[in-house]
């Protein structure tokens, strides 16, 4: 959740009801029920004791923390292995799905045209290396024809 500030100063303010403490009038407004702007105005309204006002207090300090930030994650991509012929598959996952949703899968394919290996960021569709115009990987070794 975003951390809730007041006005521009960055602080949150701190609100108690019925004894419990909230860190900001919005946050005992979703507690209870009630729309933001009714326990702000119940907090400067003696005929509501119950509600208290507490001031500007120092909130948390709004870190950068990748973990919870509203940014989009960076996809998971595997790191290129040496060649093993096409053995392994590898799964490119997008962290931004919960459970984290495959979204590609990497590792060494043959080239359709020139029969070369190479690294392939995507199995499916990458299936032509870059050495004959496709979206793949470089391939290994000379082309075959380039001794003939
Ligand atoms: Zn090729």
């Amino acid at each position: 959740m975003a951390l809730s500030t007041a006005g521009s100063n960055g602080h949150a303010v701190g609100v108690e009801v019925d004894g419990v403490r909230y860190p900001s009038a919005r946050q005992a407004a979703e507690a209870l029920g009630l729309p933001t702007s009714t326990v702000q105005r119940r907090t400067h309204n003696p005929n509501f004791p119950n509600y208290r006002w507490l001031g500007a207090t120092p909130g948390k300090r709004a870190v950068h923390d990748p973990g919870n930030c509203l940014l989009a994650k960076a996809l998971i991509e595997p790191t290129p292995w040496p060649l093993d012929g096409g053995a392994r598959r590898a799964n490119v996952l997008d962290p931004n799905f919960d459970p984290p949703r495959v979204i590609r899968r990497v590792g060494w394919v043959r080239c359709m045209r020139c029969q070369r290996f190479h690294f392939s960021g995507d199995v499916a569709r990458a299936r032509m290396c870059l050495d004959c115009g496709g979206a793949g990987g470089m391939p290994t070794g000379p082309r075959p024809d380039a001794d003939a």
